[in-house]
């Protein structure tokens, strides 16, 4: 910070209005002597976030972030200190002192790449429009490409012929080699890409940093993809980043589809915070990047195997990211189709309802868990449960971690180990008064472990456990005790019906004998004490 001598700073603070710098980003409305708004920095419905523009400085009362416009610009935009700097500059309207200048050679190499590949997007741009780019551009325009997206997305087209090592003779070989755009092969340089639709990758400032073709002959594989270059790489880079970040910004979430045609037919479909990864797998470096705008994430996947595959790969990734106040939800296009299919039959409307059908990631994971294990064996549920574990332990908030885990914890015990599905049990069960009930529908609901050990004897007792019971603050001792005394009680008032029915049988007549009457009576004994034995137990 010291490098910036304080004059300047104390120029952009007199030249800007905090209002203004914060007004790009968060609508604020003039209450009283401050503006208001709902906190960029938490989430919130209602405004608690305070701006005043006299001294200056924003204030949140519901999590307290409080700072000036450098600071404002740092957070809400996830930039260091001088890209903070020079955007308020240029806001302002003011020329950034010189910082740390780039070495030359850097300098020089950075120049000569932005350079190739900018003038090779126009030449591929043109060729698009060419004789050579016929099919190129008849195959896009099959894919509802207009002439409007064509040009934002600046589609080109690379022929069959060596077109860039051609057209570049007087560029360095080192800086055009550089560039990925050309090999070194036994006759000299030879294009990378020949024969292919392409779709150039832009990073997030939006210059053009590679390139992404599709075989137009149906070769395989479908799209091949810059490798990594000094400027570009591809776990780092998301497509359709440039384009969708301020909607994403806007709209407080992103929406992450499989394929790069899906995510340009997506934002020009009202879906403008949507992206894709580089034909790739996801990497979390690629949810990282969506991460420092908001952790709403939309993931969208085919309905198949595969998609459900990959779902659950992205939720594993996306893990570590979940914050409690994060949406991060998981939509799946059915039928075999993609999102660009969904939209050319059925419009925005047909891919909205897909996506406010999507499965909370709690959901998802559940449902892909009991569809992964054989969750009605024991070992499956083993198996099942130490997977979630596995899983849960990647979220970083530890209370957070905790809840979810109860979550899980509940749904295994009312799901897995079905409660409700039991049967009447042949020994008819008295009913029991209501606070027994109460108690049971607590312990059942709080020691999970204990009410599956139970669990026949809970399951006799026709209760409804998915009511709600006060909180007893008993220890497991506490419930097991209460839990195997009303059992024993249970089958005492069962021995003494039994004992009943059978004096009055022989008192009708009928075959019982007072020996049947005495094996009744020696149960009776023993329940007794053995209920004796664990009342008075400490
Ligand atoms: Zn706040």
């Amino acid at each position: 910070m010291a490098k910036y001598d304080n004059n300047f700073v104390d120029e952009l603070r007199a030249r800007l209005s905090v209002v203004d710098v914060v007004g790009r980003r968060v609508p604020l409305v003039k209450k009283g002597q401050n503006y208001w708004g709902c906190c960029p920095f938490h989430n919130e419905k209602t405004p608690s976030f305070s701006v005043n523009e006299e001294k200056g400085f924003y204030h949140c009362f519901g999590c307290g972030a409080h700072g000036d416009i450098i600071s404002f610009v740092m957070n809400s935009e996830h930039v260091e200190f001088k890209t903070a700097l020079q955007e308020l500059a240029d806001m302002a309207g003011i020329k950034m002192p010189d910082y740390k200048p780039k070495s030359p050679e850097r300098q020089q190499l950075e120049d000569s790449y932005f350079g190739i590949v900018e003038k090779a997007a126009k030449i591929y741009q043109d060729l698009l429009f060419s004789d050579s780019g016929k099919d190129a551009l008849e195959y896009i325009k099959k894919r509802g490409f207009t002439d409007d997206m064509i040009k934002k997305y600046r589609l080109g087209y690379a022929p069959k012929n060596n077109i860039i090592s051609n057209k570049f003779v007087d560029v360095k070989q080192n800086n055009l080699l550089a560039t990925g755009l050309v090999r070194n092969g036994d006759y000299g340089l030879y294009d990378f890409f020949r024969n292919k639709l392409m779709f150039p990758i832009f990073n997030p400032k939006g210059q053009i940093i590679a390139f992404s073709g599709r075989s137009l002959d149906g070769s395989e594989p479908k799209y091949i993809n810059t490798t990594d270059t000094e400027f570009f790489h591809k776990r780092y880079t998301i497509f359709g980043f440039n384009f969708a970040r301020e909607e994403i910004y806007k709209k407080n979430r992103s929406i992450i589809v499989e394929g790069q045609i899906d995510a340009i037919q997506m934002q020009c479909n009202g879906f403008g915070e949507t992206v894709a990864p580089l034909g790739t797998a996801l990497t979390e470096d690629h949810i990282a990047l969506l991460c420092k705008s908001n952790r709403n994430i939309i993931f969208c996947f085919d309905g198949d195997n595969a998609g459900q595959k990959a779902a659950a790969r992205a939720c594993s990734l996306v893990l570590p990211f979940i914050r409690d106040n994060s949406d991060v939800r998981f939509a799946f296009v059915t039928g075999g189709k993609d999102p660009d299919e969904v939209l050319k039959s059925g419009g925005a409307d047909a891919m909205n309802k897909i996506i406010n059908d999507s499965l909370p990631w709690i959901e998802f994971l559940w449902k892909h868990i009991n569809e992964s294990y054989l969750v009605s064996t024991p070992g499956g549920r083993t198996q099942a449960e130490k997977f979630l574990e596995n899983e849960l332990k990647k979220i970083q908030d530890k209370k957070y971690q905790y809840e979810i885990e109860q979550e899980y914890k509940k749904r295994e015990f009312q799901e897995w180990r079905s409660w409700k599905k039991v049967d009447t049990p042949n020994i008819k069960m008295p009913d029991v008064d209501l606070i027994t009930k109460n108690t049971l529908v607590y312990i059942v609901n709080n020691f999970e472990n204990l009410a599956s050990q139970y669990s026949d004897f809970l399951s006799s007792l026709n209760i409804n456990f998915d009511e709600q019971a006060p909180d007893l603050g008993w220890t497991v001792t506490q419930a097991e005790k209460f839990v195997v005394s009303l059992k024993l009680k249970k089958y005492l008032e069962i021995l003494e019906n039994e004992r009943k029915e059978k004096m009055q049988a022989m008192v009708n007549g009928e075959n019982y004998t007072n020996a049947d009457i005495a094996e009744i009576n020696k149960k009776i004994t023993e329940t007794n004490q053995k209920l004796e034995k664990l009342l008075y137990m400490e």
